[in-house]
């Protein structure tokens, strides 16, 4: 790469910046300079500019002045945050010795710098750029020899992951990740077939030179960081898997510096262990985000009863990757029934985990080496929650009565949290009760656990006294009662008297002058200088300790990482299980039964989400409906006019397989479920505008997949398909969709429809059956039941909904006159001749106005004119004064 700056004529700073600028470009540089980190020429114009921080100059390179943007160290992080946010990679550079060393050198010399981390959206450790409920994964995607390897980790806690793969699955695994930086190679991202998925990932991807991706190279690497002589020890990986794992360990040994965090040996995720669901089914089910990315609403935010941050990145990891296995599936079910049947224990339990730091991260800093005082007392405190909550299990009233035997899951949990008393004790004679953030700030080793330390500390706090009692001495002996010894971080120790006061102080000899001030003058004395370089140098030992103390405990932990992981990780695991068991509880859910076979019955069942939302604003309860897909009716044909609930008919559906299959209880009376291997659900699309596609075409893109995926073990949900074109062709579509559905994919599935004409298809496919949601009519209104009942609709009510839309009186009059001609037409074939067989338009304006008169009983003069004078108001045309005249004129006609 050549240089991108001429260095010709740059002050020696200047030349050391660019050289370290050079090999980072792709970064925006943090160059320590004191207590700030700088930002020059167009880092700091970006900077500055994200950050809405001044833009200032320092010196001039070439004769053009060099912008310059600065953040002080000490407030950094909140800086970073944004940046990252932003999508900015950060290269962090620091000093690398005391500046005191370089003028040991000579007067010009720059103090050594280097790069000592690079920080990207995908290797963040800090709680503070983190959020402490959602993973954060750093991804890669290999392919070699045509098979496709996808690996993940996050830093933050040290899982780490592969996953055996192909082209056409990659996008729903990517979705299931949701990765906050994903590794892929330059020469992978040309392809074709990575199109889609670099237009969909654009802000995420960050492109990797092909050699990163060798896949010789990553054996040897893993060998080298689990020092192992073979990877067999971890399962049978493919070549493409052990190259997108070697490619994230060297991303993560760049940008750490070398500064390998603890990481988990990967696990490998068999293909298909996974319930599949891809990115527009994710989307449409709003599982984890709504449509428009936010939290609140998914189905995440209303079953999300964890205590923990790590319990609730678990649910989060869980909700997104349900299982296919009915075994494991009833492995955590059999849990969270146990804590469900036991409410005291899942209340204590829950109690006790509310009280428990966040131990994982806290160890992935410390082992890092970017953890502080207060990742050791995380570490103190979490672990000897584990050791309360063990008891807790183990007691007899903690439902453990010996006759029924706890669950074997409990059993794996309770063995994973292991004993930590040793370190627990450590750590509690150890630490002191306040703590700093930063090890250097010191005075977080507690007294009586070190007795050197607590030495020096003790001739820092004698000379301290014996400066104290200084004051006193001086004041006698100069008889001003103001005299103040004091400190700074400037002067370190001094003397100070009020202006007035300074001429007597100077006609005593031990009194040094120091500084003169507006109001105040400053000495010292030879024996305060003395005390102070005693205070100063204890003080620096003291530090110089307890900063070997830090290591030696932070060793101390990183011996026990790995037990610690397992603890976290079964901490986290009984967080998920007795969350589930309280959402249980409180939303009245039940035990679904999985299993192999083919079923899917669920009886009484709610949409968790359309349910909380309406208990929310106070309105009519939920109505249950029942869905059996089996034999005879393993399809569903579901008509009835809009607003009627057939989406959320849909959608619980899907979201009940979903609960089931993560292991957690139903929104049901009874729910009986084969397990699912795909999940397709297309429930309405936006314009996907960006990509340049319109609704229909998304749809259409969609369905394909569906179509040339699914299986007879998927589960398919399809609202409307070929809403979005012509009549015809969009019922001619949706019905070859149907027979496709019946006869080629032979899955379970629902299909919502306001084409009437499909429930022919009924008499002809042995499968599919009719539904459609029951309505009331009474007194001319519609009443929507929100029942899902036998049989077809057999009107729209699209006009009724029109209505309730209000939609102006003459369009609804008028569209009831053209679907009466249309039904009339439709049964003698003549559509085109509609616009001669309709009477005008006006006519229905015509028509509604005598309506309206003859219904509407006589106004009194005071009504008419209220009525006019309403009439008259243009809102949309009026300041606010005006408006409130306008209020004052109505209320004078009353
Ligand atoms: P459609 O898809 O038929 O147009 P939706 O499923 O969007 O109708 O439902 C419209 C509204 O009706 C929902 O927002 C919800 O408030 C209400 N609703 C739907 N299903 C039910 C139900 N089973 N019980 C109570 N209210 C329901």
């Amino acid at each position: 790469v050549p240089l991108s700056f001429d260095t010709e004529g740059a002050t020696p700073m200047m030349m050391q910046f660019l050289e370290i600028k050079e090999q980072y470009q792709d970064c925006l540089l943090f160059y320590r300079m004191g207590d700030f980190y700088e930002l020059f020429f167009d880092d700091a114009v970006k900077a500055a500019e994200a950050l809405d921080i001044a833009l200032t100059k320092r010196g001039k390179h070439q004769g053009n002045e060099i912008p310059m943007a600065g953040v002080p160290v000490h407030s950094h992080e909140t800086y970073l945050q944004r940046l990252i946010r932003k999508g900015f990679r950060v290269a962090v550079c620091e000093q690398m010795e005391d500046p005191a060393e370089a003028k040991k050198r000579g007067a010009k010399s720059v103090v050594k710098r280097g790069v000592v981390r690079l920080i990207t959206p995908g290797t963040l450790t800090e709680d503070s750029l983190l959020d402490a409920r959602r993973h954060n994964y750093l991804a890669a995607v290999s392919e070699v020899r045509g098979k496709v390897g996808l690996a993940w980790l996050d830093m933050s806690t040290g899982d780490f992951y592969v996953q055996p793969c192909d082209m056409s699955g990659l996008p729903a695994a990517l979705a299931r990740l949701d990765a906050g930086e994903l590794l892929i190679s330059d020469k992978l991202l040309n392809r074709s077939e990575m199109f889609d998925i670099y237009a969909e990932y654009k802000n995420v991807i960050t492109p990797q030179p092909a050699s990163r991706f060798d896949a010789e190279n990553a054996q040897l690497r893993l060998k080298k960081l689990y020092e192992v002589a073979a990877l067999d020890a971890f399962g049978g990986f493919e070549i493409a898997e052990l190259s997108a794992a070697g490619a994230l360990i060297d991303y993560v040994d760049l940008t750490q510096k070398g500064q390998m965090p603890r990481l988990a040996p990967p696990q490998r995720m068999a293909a298909g262990a996974a319930m599949e669901i891809d990115a527009a089914t994710r989307r449409s089910l709003e599982l984890t985000q709504t449509q428009s990315g936010e939290r609140k609403g998914s189905l995440l935010s209303v079953i999300d009863r964890t205590r923990t941050g790590a319990g609730a990145r678990l649910l989060a990891a869980r909700l997104s990757a349900p299982l296919t296995d009915a075994g494991t599936i009833n492995k955590r079910l059999d849990l969270v029934s146990y804590f469900h049947d036991r409410d005291a224990l899942r209340s204590d339990l829950r109690a006790a985990l509310g009280e428990c730091p966040d131990i994982e991260r806290a160890l992935s800093r410390l082992s890092v080496g970017r953890g502080g005082p207060r990742d050791l007392a995380a570490m103190r405190d979490g672990l000897a929650c584990a050791f309360a909550i063990g008891n807790l299990l183990h007691k007899p009233d903690g439902g453990n009565d010996g006759l029924t035997a706890q669950p074997a899951s409990l059993v794996d949990h309770l063995t994973d949290m292991g004993h930590h008393g040793d370190l627990v004790d450590l750590l509690r004679r150890s630490l002191s009760e306040n703590l700093p953030l930063l090890a250097r700030d010191g005075g977080f080793i507690a007294g009586g656990y070190h007795p050197p330390l607590d030495e020096l500390r003790m001739l820092s706090s004698e000379s301290k006294k014996l400066i104290a009692n200084l004051q006193a001495r001086y004041t006698e002996q100069t008889a001003i009662t103001s005299l103040k010894v004091k400190h700074n971080n400037v002067l370190g120790y001094f003397i100070e008297v009020p202006a007035k006061q300074a001429d007597r102080m100077m006609e005593i000899d031990e009194f040094i002058h120091r500084q003169t001030m507006a109001n105040a003058v400053r000495f010292t004395t030879v024996e305060l200088s003395e005390l102070e370089s005693k205070v100063s140098k204890a003080g620096d030992q003291a530090l110089a300790l307890e900063l070997e103390l830090f290591d030696s405990l932070v060793t101390g932990v990183l011996e026990h990482a790995d037990a610690i992981a397992r603890c976290a990780q079964a901490l986290a695991g009984l967080d998920v299980s007795a969350a589930l068991a309280e959402l249980a509880r409180d939303q009245g859910c039940i035990r679904p039964t999985i299993d192999d076979s083919l079923a899917f019955d669920i009886r009484g069942g709610r949409h968790p989400v359309v349910e909380a939302a309406l208990r929310e604003n106070g309105d009519s309860p939920f109505v249950a409906n029942d869905c059996r897909l089996e034999g005879e009716q393993s399809l569903w044909l579901i008509t009835g006019p809009n607003m009627a609930g057939k989406s959320t008919f849909l959608r619980q559906n899907a979201l009940i397989a979903v609960l089931a299959q993560i292991g957690a209880f139903v929104p049901a009376e009874t729910a009986h479920i084969g397990v699912i291997d795909r999940l397709f659900s297309r429930v309405g699309a936006a314009d996907d505008l960006a990509r340049g596609r319109s609704t229909f075409m998304v749809e259409m893109v969609e369905t394909a997949a569906i179509l040339n995926q699914a299986s007879d073990r998927s589960l398919v949900i399809l609202d409307e398909i070929g809403r979005g074109t012509a009549t015809f062709d969009g019922l001619s579509i949706a019905w070859a969709v149907v027979e496709n559905l019946h006869e080629v994919n032979k899955c379970r599935g629902l299909f919502a429809t306001h084409y009437h004409e499909l429930t022919a298809l009924a008499a002809k496919l042995a499968h599919l059956s009719c539904h459609t949601m029951l309505i009331k009519e009474w007194q001319g209104e519609v009443v929507f039941l929100h029942e899902v009942g036998a049989g077809s609709a057999d009107r729209s009510y699209g006009i009724h909904v029109a209505q309730l839309a209000g939609l102006p009186k003459p369009v609804i009059k008028r569209a009831e006159q053209v679907l009466k001609t249309l039904e009339k037409g439709e049964q003698g074939g003549a559509v085109s001749k509609l616009a001669d067989d309709l009477p005008l338009f006006a006519a229905a304006i015509e028509q509604v106005k005598q309506e309206e008169k003859a219904k509407s009983p006589a106004l009194s003069p005071e009504q008419k004119a209220l009525l006019d004078a309403v009439a008259e108001i243009d809102p949309d045309n009026m300041t606010p004064r005006e408006a409130l005249d306008a209020l004052y004129r109505l209320r004078a006609i009353r």
